[in-house]
């Protein structure tokens, strides 16, 4: 069996992820803003102020994936090229005992999620040490990227987008598609931010159970691919001379009611460890006086206003249907301020789906519960396509 899917992972790993970045602009987008609310008093107000740069600056990271060849492995790790036996038990938590095993080319080569993880809140506890407003904004929201990929389960394995069992697409429809047409049905109101005392493990623990939410994220789609005809299941479109396809809106529907309720999950999971690992960082840091670094010092009426309404829609979960969430709105112009590092920046595609969401009738709700029960997370069903075409599937664990 090995043997026969190794050609098949090889071919996976050319595309490289190339054309699937995580949780599209809108989940990332959302994620940084909503961790926001989710902060102390203390550093809230700062972190209020700058939120449209963070939001901003949220998707830097696959922005520059086309022009900088370092930088897609950094979101995401194909736990299963490890091991399709528990994983996550053979992969040591640290790097150099993970390079000491694995060699620095093959993490590079399968991906290094967890670890830039590590180097951004590294980043951000020194640029709150240097009182550095740019930097600090940079990294608050380059580290919310990383840490929202990790949460996204297509993330955690080689077959990434679907490409090995026949549902390429898969990747988008997960992490854009379903949250931008349905995020009026979603929670958002997570914990608020706590000191973590190993971000390390945390970030192995969110990996670990994206991992395990893989075998629900391959088999719902193909209980749905069951009864939903092939011309039905897709629709194509014609751009810049090719033709892609992707999962039409009659399976999106269906799609939303098997899993978003885990698509909601870890949308409003990941704000947490952000905001938790953004008050890390400048507890690291000594606890700097962010107040200081504003400029007036003090958030003014507006602000405070402004900031109380969306923290009480947020808490009702009505940010969405309040049209309150940024990745809602087309990317405005931004006033020049010293944290915008280039016009690209700014004109940063506007996700248009989602400026246009709130004008959708909404879905009826999501059956699916969020899930209760930790996940397994040691066995992954992959389906492999046989010599003869037929399908063949396999525990992956077994
Ligand atoms: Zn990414």
């Amino acid at each position: 069996m090995k043997k026969t899917i190794l050609p098949l992972l090889l071919a996976a790993l050319m595309l490289a992820h190339g054309t699937a970045g995580a949780w599209g602009f809108f989940g990332h987008r959302t994620i940084t803003q909503v961790a926001v609310y989710e902060l102390p008093s203390s550093i809230q107000a700062f972190y209020y102020r700058h939120m449209a740069d963070l939001v901003r600056q949220s998707t830097a990271p696959d922005e520059r994936r086309n022009d900088d060849p370092t930088e897609a492995p950094k979101h995401y790790i194909d736990m299963d090229h490890y091991s399709e036996d528990n994983p996550f038990g053979k992969m040591p938590r640290q790097y150099d005992k993970a390079v000491e095993k694995f060699k620095a080319d093959t993490l590079k080569k399968y991906g290094t999620v967890p670890w830039v993880v590590m180097e951004m809140k590294d980043n951000l506890t020194e640029a709150f040490r240097s009182r550095d407003t740019a930097a600090i904004v940079k990294y608050s929201a380059e580290l919310s990227h990383y840490v929202g990929d990790a949460f996204v389960p297509l993330h955690t394995t080689v077959n990434y987008d679907g490409q090995l069992t026949d549902q390429k697409g898969l990747h988008s429809l997960w992490e854009s598609q379903l949250p931008e047409k349905y995020i009026n049905d979603y929670k958002l109101d997570g914990e608020p931010a706590k000191y973590v005392k190993d971000p390390l493990a945390a970030i192995w623990d969110v990996l670990a159970q994206s991992y395990g939410f893989l075998g629900e994220t391959f088999d719902r789609a193909t209980k749905i691919e069951k009864v939903m005809k092939p011309e039905v299941r897709f629709t194509f479109s014609h751009k810049y001379g090719k033709t892609s396809r992707r999962y039409s809106d009659a399976f999106a529907a269906e799609y939303e009611k098997a899993v978003g309720g885990m698509v909601d999950y870890r949308l409003k999971g990941a704000p947490t460890l952000v905001s938790s690992l953004w008050l890390t960082a400048w507890q690291d840091a000594g606890k700097p006086d962010l107040n200081a670094l504003m400029t007036p010092n003090k958030p003014s009426k507006d602000e405070k206003a402004k900031l109380s309404t969306e923290l009480a829609a947020w808490k009702k979960n009505t940010l969405a249907q309040d049209q309150l969430l940024l990745a809602q709105q087309k990317v405005k112009k931004a006033e020049a301020t010293d944290q915008i590092k280039s016009a690209q920046d700014m004109e940063a595609p506007a996700p248009a789906d989602a400026a246009e969401a709130g004008t959708v009738a909404p879905a009826a709700p999501a059956s699916a519960p969020a899930p209760t029960t930790t996940p397994a997370t040691d066995k992954v069903k992959i389906k492999t396509k046989g010599k003869d075409g037929s399908e063949k599937v396999k525990l992956k664990g077994e």
